[in-house]
């Protein structure tokens, strides 16, 4: 099975939206996502909930950084705004170098597509779908030819070790798989962004070590950007860089110095079958 193209190159989709032709923002140490004075508040009563208060946030391709906070603290709000899945209330967010804040609806659906990948700790699969169908979907929603959708889709479950479960349901599969399954479908539109809330959430520790050595190979080998949201230490511990989250502001932002832990995997894959 031929592996993917490694340089995760920036999707024509930011030229569309008016990004300059050179757009750097494939390079390892360009910005990928830049808030700047990034404002959410939430109007459901009298008193509006701020959950988010002017957060300037500057982060790299190819940096793998963990948010930590208290619950309630606006971490998961952080991340819909990066994912483009809710606006700001006011700041500027640059994705790639192209305004992507203040987009329409189907504009943002359009970025989220090409640029975004998603890990959520419920998995999100359809339950009565193939592992393979599950990760060909996204492609659905682009329009990629049968043919191609399956290809692809074939590549990223051979990425994740799940090849020989493509045909399995998600109620065939374990925890750990049926999250390598939504990791490959967050992988195979091949996103430069990756933002994983609470992942492992569901996972035994055994079973969240493999999910986090797959993450961790995939922003060292495909220059994929990672921001993960995750209320344990040791994962944090194993990020470039960790933000605290407090009360809808950042309250640290903290490069890790301790380096991270070798691969425990072959470069190859996962091994299947758990
Ligand atoms: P975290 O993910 O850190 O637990 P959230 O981002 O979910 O925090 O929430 C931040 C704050 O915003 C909380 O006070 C929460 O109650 C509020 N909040 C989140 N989503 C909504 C919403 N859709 N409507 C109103 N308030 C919300
Ligand atoms: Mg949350």
């Amino acid at each position: 099975m031929a592996r993917a193209a490694p340089a995760q190159k920036v999707p024509r989709v930011l030229r569309l939206l008016g990004g300059r032709e050179d757009d750097a923002a494939s390079d390892q140490g360009a910005p990928i996502v830049e808030l700047s004075g990034v404002c959410k508040n939430y109007v459901t009563g009298p008193e509006p909930v701020r959950a988010l208060i002017d957060v300037e946030l500057r982060i790299s391709v190819g940096e793998f950084v963990a948010v930590i906070g208290a619950s309630g603290s606006g971490k998961s709000t952080l991340m819909n705004i990066l994912g483009c899945l809710d606006r700001p209330s006011s700041g500027d967010y640059l994705l790639g170098g192209v305004s992507v804040g203040a987009r329409s609806v189907d504009e943002r659906a359009l970025v989220r597509n090409r640029m975004i990948g998603f890990i959520f700790q419920g998995f999100n699969l359809l339950p009565r779908t193939t592992a393979l169908e599950n990760v060909e979907l996204p492609l659905v929603y682009r329009g990629t030819p049968r043919r191609q959708r399956r290809r692809m889709a074939l590549e990223a479950l051979a990425q994740v070790g799940l090849i020989d479960r493509a045909l399995h349901r998600p109620n065939e599969l374990s925890g750990g798989q049926q999250q390598r399954v939504a990791i490959a479908r967050a992988l195979v539109t091949r996103p430069p962004l990756l933002l994983a809330d609470e992942p492992t959430g569901n996972l035994d520790s055994k079973t969240t070590g493999d999910v986090l050595d797959l993450l961790e190979r995939l922003v060292q080998e495909e220059r994929i950007t990672l921001v993960l949201v995750t209320h344990e230490d040791d994962i944090a511990a194993r990020a470039h860089r960790v933000l605290t989250v407090r009360d809808g502001r950042i309250e640290r932002d903290s490069p890790n110095h301790t380096p991270p832990p070798p691969l425990t995997r072959p470069a190859d894959g996962l091994e299947s079958g758990r």
